[in-house]
């Protein structure tokens, strides 16, 4: 059977780059080992997709060749899949500055890339599985459970190694090795960290509270809610931060950003001196965690009483709080993969192998790692269509 074009992967890039290649007059067929597609898309936002960032742009992602993004992101911008959406009727709303979320649910989006696969006349053929895939004069050949495929070209747009049971494997990285391109390290990304048992057992008792921070670590800087779990420390700062943590490194978390902890106790002291520190606490924090932090540093009392040295104490606990992971959660529960096939031998323009036009990778299976927010669906779009116009 005889193809312009084989897609290996039915999720976002895939099923967008497949669409736009069938509307370029391509006969496309896309391939996918599981018994749906677009299963990440489904359970992606908590079930309703924060399918793009209104102020996505190359800043949003990690790299090792952070350049690589910049030409498909300014081509195909969140704009244009807000367009899409909007002709599709899907509703929206944004939940946090830019982040653009269905009202319903995420098979919204999935209906809208069927529907346009569906009229651009793009071939789905799900629970088939690849075996090879070699070059054959000009073009491919795939050998997949289903018989042997022909193509003219193939994209690989397998994804990362997250949610193993959702159908993620290392396959792109296996196809890329196998012609000669790197693959740089992969790690778990956008996850939350587990703890060790003294702080993991403090945590628990803290689960389900969610306090804003601004945590650091390695230069990078996110102010947003943090979740206290069974496990850890969860939320979008410490997803955020996962993603350039490694193992050993130390968490600095800031509990009330935007105010100087010191300076605010001093103040405090001066003109409340008879309150005390534990109210302080709990009109700053939540009930929950300004209770624990007293019972863990067992000390209570009139702000008045309070040395500098005891205020400075408490502004460090507060202000630069030192938490060391024990790890992360891992592929079990993380949102994306760091590291992948690596984009130097690669064309930002249409995404095929260098000295190879008729291999492709496109979306997470790169080396392109987006912050959490929307900004990797948008990635999964911006290249997913480049290439598609490309073929
Ligand atoms: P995928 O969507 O992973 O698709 C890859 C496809 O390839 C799959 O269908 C898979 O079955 C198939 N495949 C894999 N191996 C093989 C093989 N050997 N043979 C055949 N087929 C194969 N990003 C956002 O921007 N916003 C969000 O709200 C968001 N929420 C997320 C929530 C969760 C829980 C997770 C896990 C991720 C979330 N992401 C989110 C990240 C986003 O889902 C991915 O970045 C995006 O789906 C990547 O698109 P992709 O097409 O490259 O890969």
């Amino acid at each position: 059977m005889t193809y312009d074009v084989v897609v290996i992967g039915a999720g976002a890039a895939g099923l967008m780059c497949a669409l736009t290649a069938g509307y370029a007059g391509r006969r496309v067929l896309v391939v996918d080992h599981a018994n749906k597609a677009g299963k990440k898309i489904l359970m992606s936002g908590g079930g309703r997709c924060n399918f793009t960032n209104l102020a996505s742009g190359p800043a949003n992602f990690y790299s090792a060749n952070p350049a690589f993004c910049i030409s498909a992101l300014k081509r195909y911008r969140p704009e244009h899949f807000v367009e899409l959406v909007d002709r599709h009727g899907v509703d929206y709303v944004e939940k946090a500055p830019g982040q653009l979320f269905c009202a319903d649910s995420a098979k919204e989006i999935l209906r809208v890339l069927l529907t346009e696969c569906d009229w651009a006349g793009v071939e789905i053929r799900l629970k088939t599985s690849i075996e090879a895939v070699e070059r054959a004069g000009e073009g491919m050949r795939l050998a997949t459970s289903a018989g042997r495929i022909d193509t003219g070209a193939v994209v690989v747009a397998s994804g990362g190694l997250s949610i193993p049971t959702m159908g993620a494997t290392g396959f792109g990285y296996d196809l890329a090795r196998q012609f000669g391109l790197e693959v740089t390290e992969t790690r778990a990304a956008l996850v939350p960290f587990t703890l060790t048992s003294q702080w993991k057992a403090r945590a628990e008792a803290l689960a389900g509270v969610s306090v804003e921070v601004a945590v650091s670590c390695r230069g990078r800087r996110y102010r947003e809610p943090m979740l206290f779990t069974h496990r850890g420390l969860s939320g979008p700062a410490m997803l955020q931060i996962s993603s350039v943590w490694q193992p050993g490194d130390t968490l600095a978390i800031d509990l009330l950003p935007g105010l100087e902890a010191f300076e605010a106790l001093a103040a405090a002291r001066r003109e409340t001196p008879r309150r005390r520190l534990s109210t302080w606490l709990g009109e700053r924090l939540p009930k929950r965690l300004a209770q624990a932090l007293i019972e863990w540093h067992g000390d209570d009392g009139v702000l008045a009483e309070y040395s500098n040295d005891r205020l400075a104490a408490w502004a460090e606990r507060l202000g630069d709080w030192r938490v060391k992971p024990a790890g992360t959660e891992g592929w079990r529960t993380a949102e994306v993969t760091m590291g992948g096939v690596d984009t130097r031998s690669i064309s930002s323009k249409h995404f095929a192998v260098t000295g190879l036009p008729q291999l492709r990778f496109i979306g997470e299976v790169l080396d392109v790692t987006g912050e959490l927010g929307g900004h990797n669906f948008q990635w999964a779009w911006a290249s997913g269509v480049a290439c598609g116009i490309a073929l």
